[in-house]
C-alpha cells in the first residue's frame, strides 16, 4: 500500500529495510522512531537482550535532558509517558570549592525564570526513557527490532549497505547508521579513525536520597580532582556524577556503602540534610573521543559513536540528540525531494551541520575540565573572576541559560517543536 508520506516510487523493495541502525541504546531507538514517522522502514539491531535493556528497577543512572532534547522526545511520541517521572531543572548553581572546606564565595546562578521557554531541561531516569523507547518501537509498524543480535561485519556497495549478524543472517538497506556507542564497530569497520585521550579521571555515579527538598536546583561543585554534579530527580533524591582521579575513584568505589558516603559527605555538603544511597553505584572512566568523519558512502555515525565528551557540562546525550534530529531532517528532506538518502551528497549535509558543533563541544568541555579540575592558584583566580563576571552580567547569564537549554545554534525542526 502506498504511504502518502513516502511514495512507493521511492521505495526500493530489494532491501530488507530502508535504514539499518546498529545500536539500540538511547540514540538508535530515538532516530528509528523519528524516521518511521515519515514512512521509512527501519531495522534496529542491539547485541543486548531486551530484558537487560528494559532495566525495570532503578539502578541509579539518569540523564540531564536539555529543553530541546525534551522537544525531540515529544516529537517522536515518548515524552508524555516519561513526563510524570521527570524532574524539571529550574535553577543551576555552579560553585568553586575544595572538599572539606565548603563552597567558595565565587559562584554562578542560572534561573530558568530569566528565559521565556521554560525549564532548562529535565532529569530523567535511564530506566524510564529506555522502557518507553522500547515500547514505542514495538508499537511502530515501520520498525523491526532485533535484540540479542550482534553485528559482526558490514559491506557497502554502490547500491546498498549490508550487515552480517553473529547468527549468520545478512540484512540490507539503503543506509547504515552507527549508533553503537563509544567503541563503535560500525566506524571501525568503515575505516573511520578517532582522535581522543583519557582524562585520568573516573566518574562515580549514583542516586542519593536526602532529607530536604532540592527545589529543582542542580548544583555543580568544581573540586581540584574533578567536578561533582548534584542533579535533582523526582522526590527527595538527586543523581550525582562525582569525578575523581582514576586511582581515587577506584579506591572509593571499593569501599562499602557506609564508607563511600563518609567520603562523599564533605564534598556534597549538608545543605540537603542527611544523605543515603538510593540505587547502585557505577563508575565511568572519562575520555574524549571524536570520529574523524560523521559520514561516508551509505553510512553515518550518531551520538556516542560519533563523539564522546567529558560529562562536565552534562551535554553528551544532548549532543547526540542534536545529531539524531539533524540526520532525521536531512534524510526526510532528501527522500521528499526524490534523492537517495544513502548518497554521500545527502550525508555530507548532515556532516556539515553537525561537525562544527560536536568539535566545539568536545574542545569546550576539555577546556573547562582543564581550567576547573586543578588547584593552581592562578587558574583558581582566573576562574573565580570569570564566574563573578558571568554572574554579574544578566546578558551573559542568559546566554549560559540558553546554552544549557540547548536553544543556541541552528536547531533542527524536531528541536523547535515542529513536525519532521
Ligand atoms: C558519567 C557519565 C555521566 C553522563 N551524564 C550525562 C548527562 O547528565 N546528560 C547527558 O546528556 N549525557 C550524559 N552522559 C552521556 C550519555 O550517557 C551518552 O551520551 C549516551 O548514553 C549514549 O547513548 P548511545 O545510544 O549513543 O550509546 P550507548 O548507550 O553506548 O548504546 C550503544 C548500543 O550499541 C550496542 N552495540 C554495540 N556494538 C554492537 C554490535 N556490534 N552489534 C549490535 N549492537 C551493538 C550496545 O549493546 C549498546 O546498547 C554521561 C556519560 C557518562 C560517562
Amino acid at each position: 500500500m502506498d504511504n502518502p508520506k513516502h511514495p512507493s516510487i521511492l521505495r526500493d523493495m530489494t532491501h530488507d529495510s530502508d535504514i539499518l541502525i546498529v545500536g539500540g541504546g538511547l540514540s538508535g531507538p530515538i532516530l528509528a522512531l523519528a524516521l518511521a514517522q515519515t514512512g521509512q522502514r527501519v531495522t534496529v539491531i542491539d547485541a543486548l537482550t531486551e530484558k537487560v535493556r528494559k532495566n525495570a528497577t532503578f539502578d541509579g543512572r539518569s540523564y540531564a535532558v536539555a529543553l530541546t532534547s525534551q522537544r525531540l522526545l515529544e516529537g517522536v511520541g515518548v515524552w508524555d509517558a516519561i513526563a510524570d517521572n521527570s524532574q524539571p531543572i529550574l535553577e543551576i548553581k555552579v560553585t568553586d570549592g575544595r572538599a572539606c572546606q565548603g563552597p567558595s564565595p565565587f559562584f554562578m546562578h542560572f534561573d530558568h525564570a530569566e528565559i521565556e521557554e521554560g525549564p532548562m531541561g529535565y532529569m530523567v531516569q535511564d530506566r524510564h526513557i529506555r522502557r518507553e523507547l522500547l515500547d514505542a518501537m514495538a508499537a511502530t509498524d515501520g520498525i523491526t527490532h532485533l535484540s540479542g543480535e550482534t553485528v559482526t561485519a558490514q559491506h557497502i556497495d554502490p547500491a546498498a549497505a549490508s550487515v552480517t549478524l553473529a547468527s549468520g543472517k545478512v540484512l540490507t538497506g539503503q543506509l547504515l547508521i552507527g549508533a553503537d556507542g563509544r567503541s563503535s564497530g560500525t566506524a571501525e569497520r568503515a575505516g573511520i579513525k578517532r582522535t581522543g585521550w583519557g582524562y585520568g579521571q573516573t566518574a562515580l555515579v549514583s542516586a542519593i536520597a536526602h532529607e530536604k527538598p532540592h527545589h529543582g536546583i542542580a548544583h555543580q561543585f568544581f573540586m581540584p580532582p574533578g567536578p561533582l554534579a548534584i542533579l535533582p530527580l523526582t522526590g527527595n533524591v538527586s543523581s550525582i556524577v562525582w569525578s575523581e582521579t582514576a586511582e581515587t575513584a577506584e579506591a572509593f568505589n571499593a569501599l562499602p556503602d557506609a564508607d563511600y558516603l563518609t567520603m562523599l559527605r564533605p564534598r556534597f555538603g549538608d545543605f540537603l540534610g542527611e544523605i543515603s544511597l538510593a540505587g547502585q553505584r557505577y563508575t565511568y572512566p572519562l575520555s574524549l573521543s571524536l570520529a574523524h568523519r560523521l559520514a561516508s558512502d551509505r553510512l553515518a555515525l550518531i551520538a556516542d559513536a560519533a563523539h564522546g565528551v567529558h560529562p562536565i557540562a552534562g551535554q553528551g546525550l544532548n549532543a547526540g540528540m542534536r545529531d539524531i534530529a539533524a540526520l532525521a531532517e536531512v534524510i526526510t528532506d532528501a527522500v521528499r525531494r526524490g534523492e537517495d538518502p544513502g548518497s554521500i551528497a545527502v550525508l555530507q549535509r548532515y556532516e556539515e551541520w553537525r561537525r562544527f558543533d560536536n568539535t566545539t563541544l568536545a574542545l569546550a568541555t576539555d577546556g573547562f575540565n582543564r581550567l576547573f579540575s586543578n588547584d593552581n592558584t592562578l587558574m583558581r583566580s582566573v576562574r573565580d573572576i570569570g564566574m563573578g563576571v558571568v554572574n554579574a552580567l544578566p546578558g551573559l547569564r542568559r546566554s549560559f541559560i540558553r546554552e544549557a537549554a540547548g536553544l543556541t545554534g541552528e536547531l533542527p525542526r524536531l528541536m523547535q517543536g515542529q513536525p519532521l
